[in-house]
This record gives structure tokens, C-alpha cells and sequence, in this order.
């Protein structure tokens, strides 16, 4: 019956709910010890012979005699004769009672207490040697028991703690994934992530058989801002600059990047020629808005940008350098022409 049950404290109840029925006995209760040497009640019998939860219960060990003896590893089972017996803690009778130490090896785990309270049944001279092996039984389950116990516990924290692990792993690969992305002055989305959506949208495109278009934007004379307000002060530009012209463009898509040095691009998947120059318009006057400060070369008082504008529907023969190449040759022109503008070039008919 012992084996049958499925915790120790099932086991703790059948032990007493049995052995009284099994063993001709009218009371029994086990206690247990813990490390801070305190005694704790488990299960044990009311004044009508019923087995009760007594878990309630727990006093200091050195404050029962039988506790303070058992742990001093001299007795396994005293048993007493015509003694008072009680019941909590108050005196209700007499007759015999035995006390039966459990054991964990030689170290002194708990104790079973018994007597004949109800009944008023004699000491039988079985009790004794059946006791002793009941208490030699009982000790068997409850450090088995516990060991069981104490595994699907520490089972149960290291599950917990690899989830949690997991959990960080997952977040901090979520975080460095971004980092990744991240242009790290400005906090535009850098090259590699451009290089990848560009590739990706291509295909798309390429699938849909719908426009792409893209911009590539620099900042004119940036070289002779360095040297006239610093370095310091150069990027301080690039990031208001990436900042205005992160802003513009906000369908779903649409990639603006950092794509090196003081040079943008805007991606416009499924977004025509005509689109795609209204965005290098609105990101002209996005920088002129912002009136930064630059006396340059040809004579403009403030920072400018030029833009190179190409769209294409792309195709097997074409492929993403080739719409690259297109912009950066456009944006050639526009330097060419005079800087502060766009020029365009397109593949569309
Ligand atoms: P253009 O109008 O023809 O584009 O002339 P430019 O001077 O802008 O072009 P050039 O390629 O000669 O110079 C680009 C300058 O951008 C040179 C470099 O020092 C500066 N630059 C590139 N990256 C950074 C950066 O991260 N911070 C700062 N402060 N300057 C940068
Ligand atoms: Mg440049
Ligand atoms: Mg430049």
C-alpha cells in the first residue's frame, strides 16, 4: 500500500490509517524533523480513532524528551506501561504507549507515537519486533520519498531556468538582430539591411512584375563642412540630416538607409518614376527646411543634398546593381548639373 501511493504525505497518511487497523493498534501519529531541528506533525489520530491532518502541529525538537532521545541515535522504540497517556498535550487516560524513531541511515529523521487509548487492548509481546519493523518500513518510504521529491524539484528549476535562458537568448539574438540593422551615428537602418530588403523587394518586383524605384541621396561639398566645423560638427549634420529624411517616406516597404559615408538611399518598392520624384522633391526641400548652416563652394549659404533617381520593373536580364548602377549614374548628373536637385533616369517605357 505504501509503494501504491503517489507523495508522501499519501504515504504518511496510509502508514498511520493502515498500521492501526493492521497492527491492533487504537492511536497512532508521525512526526518528522527538519534541518532547524524543529518537529513537525504529519498525520495522527483524534479521540474516536479517526486518522487526522495534524501538519498544523510543530513545537521544538529538545521540547519532547522522545525527539531529544531518538536524535541522540540511542533507541529505536521505547515503549511504556501503564503510563499517562495524552492528548494535546492535555492528560486523558492511561494504558501503554510506544514511541518508534525513523531513520535516515544513522541520522534521526522523525517518530511514530502509538498507544491504546480507545480500546484499552493489552501490550501484546508482538508490538515490539512489529513495531520496530513498521518504523524500519516506514523510514524506507519517507527518505526514497524524499530523495523522488527533491529530483522532480530540482527537475523543475532547471526546466524553469532554461526557459528563462531561452527567453534572454531570444531577446538578446531579437536585440543584436536589430543592432545588426542599425546604422549605429544615426540610427537609420545601415547598408547590410538595405542590401538585403533591396534584394528581396527585387524579386518581389521582379515577380509582380510592379516598379521599383530607388533614390540615392549625398550630401554636396559634405568634405568641406568637415573642414570648416569639425568633425564633431560633421556628424552632428549626418544625423539631423538622416533624420528629416527618415521621415519622408512612410509606406509599407519603403526602406530609408544609411548607405556609407555622408551617402543615403530610399527604397520605393511598387512606386513608379513619377513617385519616386515626388520623394527625391519633398526630401530636397526636407534639407532645405532645416536651414543647417554651410557656406559652400558654390556659393549656397546653406547644407544641400542631390539626388540620383532610377526606376525599373525589374527583369530576368536586369538585376539590382543594374537599377544601382542607373541611380548612382543619375545621381553623377545632378552633381554635374549644380548639386541642390535630383535628376532621373528610367528604364520604364
Ligand atoms: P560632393 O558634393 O561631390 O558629394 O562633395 P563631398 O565633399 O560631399 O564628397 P566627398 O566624397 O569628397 O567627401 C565626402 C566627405 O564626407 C568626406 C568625409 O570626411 C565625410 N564623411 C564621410 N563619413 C563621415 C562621417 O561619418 N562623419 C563625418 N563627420 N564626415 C564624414
Ligand atoms: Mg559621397
Ligand atoms: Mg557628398
Amino acid at each position: 500500500m505504501l509503494w501504491r501511493t503517489d507523495s508522501i504525505n499519501q504515504m504518511l497518511f496510509t502508514a498511520v490509517d493502515e498500521a492501526k487497523k493492521q497492527l491492533d493498534i487504537d492511536r497512532m501519529a508521525i512526526f518528522l524533523f527538519d534541518e532547524k531541528l524543529r518537529m513537525h506533525g504529519t498525520y495522527g489520530t483524534d479521540m474516536s480513532g479517526a486518522t487526522v491532518d495534524e501538519h498544523y502541529f510543530e513545537s521544538a525538537i529538545p521540547d519532547h524528551w522522545f525527539s531529544s532521545h531518538a536524535l541522540k541515535g540511542q533507541e529505536y522504540i521505547v515503549i511504556n506501561n501503564n503510563t499517562e497517556l495524552y492528548h494535546d498535550l492535555e492528560p486523558v487516560g492511561s494504558g501503554w504507549n510506544a514511541y518508534v524513531a525513523l531513520w535516515d541511515e544513522d541520522k534521526a529523521v522523525g517518530w511514530i507515537a502509538c498507544d491504546n487509548l480507545i480500546s484499552g487492548r493489552p501490550l501484546q509481546d508482538y508490538h515490539r519486533q512489529l513495531l520496530k519493523q513498521f518504523g524500519f518500513i516506514v523510514s524506507q518510504h519517507l527518505v526514497r520519498r524524499q530523495a523522488e521529491e527533491k529530483l522532480i524539484r530540482l527537475n523543475k528549476e532547471l526546466e524553469q531556468r532554461v526557459t528563462e535562458r531561452t527567453q534572454a537568448l531570444q531577446n538578446a539574438n531579437q536585440q543584436l538582430e536589430q543592432l545588426a540593422k542599425c546604422d549605429p551615428l544615426t540610427g537609420v537602418a545601415n547598408r547590410r539591411a538595405f542590401d538585403n530588403q533591396f534584394k528581396d523587394e527585387w524579386r518581389r518586383a521582379e515577380r509582380h512584375q510592379l516598379p521599383l524605384s530607388l533614390l540615392i541621396i549625398d550630401i554636396d561639398n559634405f568634405k568641406s563642412y568637415n573642414d570648416q566645423y569639425g568633425h564633431a560638427a560633421g556628424d552632428q549634420c549626418l544625423q539631423v540630416i538622416a533624420h528629416a529624411l527618415n521621415a519622408i517616406e512612410r509606406r509599407a516597404g519603403a526602406l530609408f538607409a544609411r548607405y556609407g559615408g555622408e551617402e543615403f538611399v530610399l527604397l520605393l518598392p511598387g512606386q513608379n518614376h513619377k513617385a519616386a520624384v515626388y520623394a527625391a522633391k519633398q526630401a530636397l526641400h526636407a534639407v532645405r527646411r532645416l536651414k543647417l548652416k554651410h557656406k559652400q563652394p558654390n556659393d549656397a549659404n546653406h547644407v544641400t543634398i542631390s539626388i540620383g533617381v532610377a526606376s525599373m520593373i525589374p527583369s530576368l536580364q536586369y538585376s539590382t546593381s543594374d537599377l544601382f548602377k542607373l541611380t548612382d549614374d543619375a545621381l553623377y548628373k545632378a552633381k554635374a548639373v549644380g548639386k541642390n536637385g535630383y535628376y532621373f533616369h528610367t528604364s520604364e517605357k
